[in-house]
């Protein structure tokens, strides 16, 4: 598995990339920046070391904006799609949105983060690991939540 790469774009095509497994975690995110920045009531991502993932083509159409003063997303200025958050925390990994992945990864979501921001609409999967806090990564029990 370590040695096997996914491939990925938006969704009309422009910007493709790939990552070489393994990841290092993968779940969805229920802040509202998120939320608004893909219409949804939550985002899935998946972390991967930024030595293993690579642009293969459409850089150029990449539309970078600074959505808080720690993170930096990106989106296809053709489609629109969102495809990537970089964050100042974590300068040696780079967040990538699983649905616009091509095929399967290395693991399914395990937890949901900053699950106190989250939406009273949206269908919850009690089984995952729940985090909230500040930072979005504390655990929090389920009376708090
Ligand atoms: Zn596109
Ligand atoms: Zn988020």
């Amino acid at each position: 598995m370590p040695n096997e790469s996914v491939t990925g774009s938006c969704f009309c095509g422009q910007v493709g990339f790939h990552v070489d497994l393994p990841t290092e975690w993968c779940g969805h995110c229920h802040c509202s920046m998120c939320r608004r920045a893909h219409g949804a009531g939550y985002v899935t991502w998946v972390v991967v070391k930024r030595a293993q993932f690579a642009i293969d083509r459409g850089e150029d159409q990449l539309e970078r904006f600074a959505s808080s003063d720690h993170g930096v997303r990106s989106f296809c200025k053709r489609c629109g799609s969102s495809l990537f958050c970089e964050l100042s925390e974590q300068p040696d990994s780079i967040d990538i949105v699983l649905a616009n992945f091509d095929g399967p990864i290395d693991r399914p979501p395990s937890f949901d983060i900053h699950f106190d921001n989250r939406v009273d609409w949206m269908p919850i999967d009690p089984a995952l690991l729940k985090l909230g806090g500040t930072s979005g990564m504390e655990p929090i029990k389920e009376d708090d939540a």
